[in-house]
C-alpha cells in the first residue's frame, strides 16, 4: 500500500460511521467495508451471481438485489450456510477494500472494519487501529433508536463480537464516544493531527 492505513473499528452502534464521516470532512479518504458489502449485494453487485447460484432466487428481491431479511433468516442457526455466504463475500470485500486503498490519495487513509480485531486479513492491511468505544448501555440505546431492534436483539449481536475490554486492550488508539457528537468530532480532529504527524510522512 502506498499510504498508511488506520483501521477504524468498534462494536455495533459505537459510532464508527459518525467518526468516519468526520475523518472524511477533514479530507481523509475513507474505505468502509460495510459500504462495500452493500454495493457488492446491490442489484448489479458483483457478488449477486454467485449468491443466487448458491442460495437460489429466493434471496433476491424483485430488482435483483440481495434480500437481507430472507438471507438472515436462511443463515440464522445454520452455520454451514453462513460460512458459504461469507466464503463468497469476504474475498470480494477484501479485494475491493485493497483496490480502493490503492487508489486513495491523501495523507493517510481510514479503513472501517467492524470486526477488525477478529479479522487477521484486515489487521494485515492497517498500520494502526483506532477503536470507537462507548458504554454498552449507550450502544443498545443508539441502535434501538436507529433500527427498531429490541434491546435483547442488540445484546445478542454484541455477544457475538469481541468483548469491550478485549477491544480496549487490543487498540492502539481509542476515541470515547460516551458523550455528544461534538465531543466525538473533537477527538477525531485530535487523532487526525496525531496521524498527520506520525503517519503521513510514510507516503
Ligand atoms: P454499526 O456498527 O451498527 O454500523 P456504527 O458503529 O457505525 O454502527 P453509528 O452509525 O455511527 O455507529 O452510530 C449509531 C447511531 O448512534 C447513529 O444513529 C448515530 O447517529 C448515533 N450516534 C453516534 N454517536 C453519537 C453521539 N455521540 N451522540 C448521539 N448519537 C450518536
Amino acid at each position: 500500500m502506498h499510504i498508511d492505513v488506520v483501521g477504524l473499528t468498534g462494536g455495533i452502534g459505537s459510532g464508527k460511521t459518525a467518526a468516519a464521516e468526520h475523518f472524511a470532512t477533514l479530507g481523509v479518504p475513507v474505505v468502509d467495508t460495510d459500504v462495500i458489502a452493500h454495493s457488492l449485494t446491490a442489484a448489479d453487485g458483483a457478488a449477486m451471481p454467485a449468491i443466487a447460484q448458491a442460495f437460489g432466487d429466493a434471496v433476491r428481491m424483485a430488482d435483483g438485489a440481495l434480500d437481507r431479511v430472507a438471507m438472515r433468516q436462511l443463515v440464522f442457526a445454520q452455520p454451514a450456510l453462513r460460512q458459504q455466504l461469507e466464503a463468497i463475500l469476504h474475498p470480494l470485500i477484501r479485494a475491493e477494500s485493497v483496490r480502493q486503498l490503492q487508489q486513495a490519495r491523501g495523507p493517510y487513509a481510514v479503513l472501517v472494519v467492524p470486526l477488525l480485531f477478529e479479522s487477521p486479513d484486515y489487521l494485515a492491511l492497517v498500520q494502526r487501529s483506532l477503536l470507537v468505544d462507548c458504554p454498552e448501555s449507550l450502544q443498545i440505546e443508539r441502535v434501538m433508536a436507529r433500527s427498531g431492534l429490541t434491546a435483547d436483539a442488540v445484546r445478542a449481536i454484541m455477544a457475538a463480537q469481541l468483548p469491550r475490554q478485549q477491544k480496549l486492550a487490543s487498540a492502539d488508539d481509542v476515541i470515547d464516544n460516551g458523550g455528544s457528537l461534538a465531543l466525538l468530532q473533537l477527538q477525531v480532529e485530535a487523532k487526525h493531527q496525531y496521524y498527520l504527524a506520525n503517519l503521513a510522512h510514510c507516503q
